[in-house]
């Protein structure tokens, strides 16, 4: 079951609003190994375009890998990872399919943003050239044009007087929300979030989680990792509980905090609630 896209009024009431269509999810069957250690199991997940998903589960299941194989970050050794009916990383000749290199993947990854744990701004660039180096560089948006785009994204994110500062003078939220600009600079169907507000200082993580919980009305296709589970509950359509390299429950989150039915999900719950 996917979450119907949203309708064009709530579209119009965030700031991010976006007319685009697709950016849905389909996992299927996912196996992959680090060594002998079998980190995904048999992963089954569909997202609906404009639908938002949060990943929940304990350290080391397979949480990270997960996404970083939505994006062919990680290569899974069986099963299909496909976005809108495409398998990002690999091309079909005739029958065959070709695993493709860079630079040609990170053409395709365009469609899909993503937002790591530590930012990974480039420290050499200011915040307003951090968000401008993909359009440029990769989608090849002429120069004015990306910086005017830029100077919006960074203003929707709170940071319109931030533009020219490099990340060691920005604080670690105002850093992550530079970062959201930057994924957002391609316009992509997607958007991953790793752990978004896990190396914040406490007091930073609202500021992050209120950029989010707009993005999140603006009908891009969300998947977030996250421990924050009252943000969970609030934002996600469904919430996914992984454990072991497998998903153990999806459940709309009403449904998955107030009636798990898996032992594991209960465990664990007991543990974070
Ligand atoms: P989570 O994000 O849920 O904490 P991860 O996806 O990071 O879990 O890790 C799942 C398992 O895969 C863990 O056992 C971890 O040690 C292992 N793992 C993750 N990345 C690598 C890697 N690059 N090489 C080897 N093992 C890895
Ligand atoms: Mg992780």
């Amino acid at each position: 079951p996917v979450a119907a896209p949203l309708s064009a009024n709530a579209q119009r009431q965030s700031g991010f609003a976006t007319d685009r269509v697709g950016g849905e999810i389909a996992i299927h069957a996912v196996n992959k190994f680090f060594g002998t250690n079998k980190v995904l199991d048999g992963v089954d997940l569909t997202v609906g375009s404009g639908e938002v998903v949060a990943i929940i589960g304990p350290s080391g299941a397979g949480k990270s890998t997960l996404l970083r194989t939505i994006n062919h970050l990680e290569r899974v050794d069986t099963g299909i990872v496909a976005i809108d009916g495409e398998l990002i990383g690999y091309e079909r000749r005739g029958d065959a399919l070709h695993e493709l290199k860079e630079p040609a993947i990170r053409r395709r990854r365009a469609g899909v943003g993503m937002v790591f744990q530590n930012f990974n701004l480039f420290p050499h660039l200011t915040a307003l050239e951090n968000v401008i180096e993909a359009p440029v560089s990769v989608a090849g948006v002429p120069r004015d044009e990306a910086i005017a785009q830029a100077r919006d994204l960074l203003a929707r994110v709170g940071l319109a007087d931030k533009a020219d500062a490099y990340p060691r003078h920005l604080s670690g939220g105002q850093q992550q929300r530079v970062a959201i600009a930057r994924a957002l600079a391609l316009r992509p169907k997607v958007l991953l979030f790793d752990e978004p507000t896990s190396a914040l200082d406490p007091e930073l993580v609202g500021e992050v989680l209120d950029v989010i919980k707009e993005l999140a009305k603006s009908g891009t296709t969300l998947v977030i990792v996250t421990h924050e589970i009252g943000f969970a509950r609030e934002v996600a359509d469904r919430i996914v509980f992984m454990e072991g390299g497998r998903v153990i429950e999806i459940a709309p989150p009403e449904r998955l905090f107030s009636a798990p039915t898996q032992t594991r999900t209960r465990e664990f719950l007991a543990k974070v609630l």
